[in-house]
C-alpha cells in the first residue's frame, strides 16, 4: 500500500501539472471507485478549475474552485496517472511504467479542456474517488480519527511521546503503524525507522527508554524525507503522476532484507512476525525488551 512518501510524491508532481486545468469530461467505471451522485459531478466537477493539490496522512486532496474536493485513496493498488494531450497512445514516455491509457484497471477518467487527462487506476477496486464540499474535508470520520502529521512543523518529540503513550502496553510498531496515532506511516518505514533506531518492534511502548524514543523520532522523520527525495517505494505498482516508479527500496536497510547482512553489524537480519505484518530486523541490535 502508497505509504506518506508515495502519496506525497504523488501529491508534489499533481501539484505541478494540474492546477488551472479545467474539467472537461469526467468518466468512470465501476461505482464503488467514484460513489458521487450525478447531479454533484455535473455542478461541482464538470467545468470546475483545479486550484491546488494537497494531502493528508495517506489521502490526496485536489481542490476545486467550486469549493468541492476530490477525495482520493489509493488503498491498495490506486494509480493517479496523468497525461498530456500526445501521451495516450503509443506514444507514452518510455520511462513511463504504466503503458497505453486508459487500460482494463482505469475506473475513472478526468478530461481537461486543454485534452490533458488524469487516470484514476486501480486493479484490486479498493480504492476511491469521492466529490465532497472542501468545509466537509475534515469532518469526515476517516479524517477525524487521524493522528498527527509526522513531517508537519509542530509534530514535537514530546507529541510524538505523548500520542505513543496512549498505547503504552502495545508493541511499538503496532502503534506506528496505527493511523490514530500518527498519520501516514506503513510496514516499509516502520521497520527502516525501527532498526535505525535499534528498537525490536514487538518491544511494549512503555519499555523503550526516553533516549530511545529521540531516536526513533529523528529516524522515522528521516526516513520518510529520504523517501520523498526518491520518489517513494514502489513495492508493488506504485507509480507517481507520471507513471515512474519511485527507487527508495534501494537504500532501505533491512525492509525486504531477510538473510542478507544488517548494514550496520554484519548479522544477518531475520523476517518476524508483529502486529500480523512481515517485519524485518537486526536480531542483535534491536532486542526485546520484557
Ligand atoms: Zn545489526
Amino acid at each position: 500500500m502508497p505509504e506518506l512518501p508515495e502519496v506525497e510524491t504523488v501529491r508534489i508532481g499533481l501539484n505541478r501539472l494540474l492546477p488551472g486545468k479545467k474539467v472537461g469530461q469526467v468518466w468512470h467505471d465501476w461505482a464503488k471507485s467514484f460513489p458521487n451522485a450525478q447531479q454533484d459531478v455535473a455542478k461541482f466537477l464538470v467545468g470546475a478549475t483545479i486550484e491546488q493539490v494537497e494531502r493528508r496522512a495517506k489521502v490526496l486532496l485536489i481542490n476545486l474552485d467550486t469549493k468541492y474536493t476530490l477525495v482520493i485513496h489509493l488503498k491498495m493498488t490506486g494509480q493517479l496517472v496523468y497525461r498530456g494531450e500526445q501521451n495516450f497512445g503509443a506514444g507514452h514516455p518510455n520511462d513511463s511504467l504504466v503503458g497505453s491509457l486508459p487500460d482494463k484497471s482505469t475506473r475513472v477518467i478526468l478530461t481537461f479542456t486543454d485534452k490533458s487527462k488524469l487516470f484514476f487506476n486501480d486493479q484490486r477496486k479498493f480504492g476511491w474517488v469521492r466529490l465532497l464540499p472542501t468545509s466537509e474535508v475534515p469532518n469526515i470520520d476517516f479524517m477525524k480519527k487521524l493522528g498527527p502529521e509526522p513531517l508537519s512543523e509542530d509534530f514535537t518529540l514530546k507529541i510524538f511521546s505523548d500520542r505513543l503513550a496512549r498505547r503504552h502496553s502495545s508493541a511499538i510498531k503496532a502503534v506506528l503503524l496505527d493511523q490514530t496515532v500518527i498519520a501516514g506511516v506503513g510496514n516499509i518505514y516502520a521497520d527502516e525507522s525501527l532498526w535505525a533506531a535499534k528498537i525490536h518492534p514487538a518491544t511494549t511502548v512503555q519499555k523503550v527508554s526516553k533516549a530511545k524514543l529521540k531516536s526513533l523520532f529523528e529516524a522515522l522523520q528521516a526516513v520518510l524525507r529520504l523517501s520523498i527525495e526518491l520518489g517513494g517505494s514502489s513495492d508493488r505498482n506504485y507509480v507517481n503522476a507520471e507513471g515512474k516508479k519511485g527507487s527508495y527500496l534501494g537504500f532501505a536497510k533491512v525492509f525486504r532484507h531477510e538473510g542478507q547482512p544488517c548494514p550496520r553489524c554484519g548479522t544477518i537480519i531475520i523476517k518476524i512476525r508483529v502486529a500480523g505484518r512481515g517485519t524485518h530486523i537486526c536480531p542483535r541490535e534491536q532486542r526485546l525488551i520484557k
